[in-house]
């Protein structure tokens, strides 16, 4: 075991506490990964607000870049050196879900709460989402991470792993989008913006983004968006129409956890369009439609985790991307923190306004 410094959730709906913890080195299969960058996603958020349960104390984090510093057995010829992203992806590679394609949502389970997590005191910790990446070091799965080029800057490389994917991996694996379809994505945030990114890149026609702020509506235009709609309207949806020549969307992406964006989702459709849930509400909320519509409309409902992606495969692809120019991820991130400031990045992005913030660790 070794002692580093993480940032821990000892009871819900309180500041995460900074303390020591202890680490266990790699097992077969993992690798130590020193981090340089975790990003806040709203998933960390609602974990330490209580919303979606969970064992305490706990450490989240899961949006995180950094360089492999120890290894166990069998790790699929990572080494120590390599620099890399980790995702909150622990896909074992052989269940049915694996095998068929679909490793977002495999269905070996992990105990976190046995992992190599210990309080200073040895007592058990939670290693969430079997991350733990508000922390100097994580304990992974090899099959969680992705080598990334040593001249990619941690922070926006760390983007990578958790908004980037789950938003683009949205319209291109779950929408399956077409070029020249036309899309909604409800919410222009750190998820929003991406998908709005992948319906660009898939060459999606019109993009009509959907938010509460005219600001937002603007920066979604950045990304890709062609039309925005104030989510604040009586009836959004009939100004989105209005946007897609009357037809409706082939696709609307929900990047929101608002269940009243859930309700509204299927008004967006045209015929034969899918609705896409992306965003995650709290465990128990409920949302209601129309079901003689959608079954004469021929409309879907579909939910995707993680962007449905196979991170080996589509994060190569996105750092291709990036590198060309053609996805934006430096201007996602709204703020750069020190582990200390935790607490304070965490209140900013509960505001709304940021996009991500960025913990960066000190190395030296
Ligand atoms: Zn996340
Ligand atoms: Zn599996």
């Amino acid at each position: 075991m070794q002692t580093i410094k993480a940032a821990v959730c000892r009871a819900f709906n309180a500041p995460l506490v900074i303390e020591d913890i202890q680490i266990a080195p790699p097992g077969t299969g993992e690798v130590e990964v020193t981090l340089d960058a975790v990003a806040i996603c709203h998933s960390d958020i609602t974990y330490a607000s209580g919303a979606w349960g969970g064992h305490l104390p706990a450490v989240y984090g899961h949006e995180a870049a950094g360089i492999i510093t120890a290894t166990g057995d069998a790790v699929g010829g990572f080494q120590v050196g390599d620099a890399v992203v980790v995702t909150l992806i622990r896909a074992c590679g052989s269940c049915p879900s694996c095998a068929g394609g679909q490793p977002t949502i495999c269905e070996t389970p992990y105990n976190s709460v046995n992992g190599p997590l210990r309080t200073a005191d040895g007592s058990p910790l939670d290693q969430a989402m079997a991350c733990g990446a508000f922390a100097e070091k994580v304990v992974v799965s090899h099959r969680q991470i992705v080598k990334i080029p040593e001249t990619m800057p941690k922070d926006v490389a760390s983007l990578l792993s958790c908004g980037v994917i789950t938003g683009v991996g949205a319209a291109v694996n779950a929408a399956k989008l077409r070029p020249g379809q036309d899309v909604v994505v409800i919410g222009a945030g750190g998820v929003g913006l991406n998908a709005i990114q992948g319906a660009r890149l898939a060459g999606a026609r019109r993009i009509v983004a959907v938010d509460m702020t005219e600001e937002k509506l603007e920066i979604a235009k950045e990304f890709g968006a062609t039309h925005g709609v104030l989510a604040s309207l009586k009836e959004p949806w009939k100004a989105a129409f209005k946007a897609l020549g009357g037809r409706g969307a082939d696709a609307v992406l929900i990047a929101v956890g608002a269940i009243p964006a859930y309700d509204q989702a299927p008004r967006y459709l045209g015929r034969g369009g899918k609705a896409i849930m992306i965003g995650m509400p709290h465990s128990g909320d409920m949302s209601s439609y129309e079901p003689v519509v959608l079954a004469a409309l021929g409309q879907g409902l579909v939910g995707s985790k993680m962007g449905d992606v196979v991170i080996q495969r589509d994060i190569p692809w996105m750092i291709d991307l990036y590198e060309q120019g053609r996805l934006k991820l430096d201007e996602l991130i709204s703020g750069r923190w020190s582990l200390d400031q935790i607490n304070e990045a965490i209140e900013d992005t509960k505001t709304g306004s940021a996009k991500r913030n960025v913990i960066l660790f000190d190395r030296g």
